[in-house]
């Protein structure tokens, strides 16, 4: 069984290859500039389209946010909004949603929305 002997010989031989990782970040961030195309979602509907965790999801825009801007294009993002009071976050640098509202102290916040345009 000549064919076996050489796999067998090759597996001794090679070095074990590394784990695949689970995550890639560059084709998370293709997928995610994606489907942010002509869209507009929130993080969570993104986590979902894209198969990315949630709070991963605002890493992943952040550097997409950097990049589009150097190569021109905007990452639009729709602010989050008190929804007892309606205060509008307009002047948050974070992408993730506020937690309270400054204004009335509400904990009801709607999720930021993002798009891209290219
Ligand atoms: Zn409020």
């Amino acid at each position: 069984m000549p064919v076996i002997t050489i796999i067998g010989m090759t597996r001794k031989i090679r070095p074990k290859q590394p784990p695949v990782p689970a995550e890639r970040p560059e084709t998370a961030r293709q997928e995610i500039i994606h489907v942010l195309t002509g869209n507009t979602l929130s993080a969570r509907d993104i986590s979902i389209n894209v198969g990315v965790r949630e709070r991963d999801v605002y890493d992943h825009l952040e550097h997409i946010r950097r990049s589009l801007e150097r190569k021109g294009g905007e990452l639009v993002v729709t602010p989050s909004e008190c929804r007892k009071c309606g205060f509008v976050f307009r002047k948050r640098d974070r992408l993730t949603r506020p937690s309270k509202c400054p204004s009335c102290r509400g904990q009801s916040i709607t999720e930021p929305l993002f798009s891209v345009k290219p």
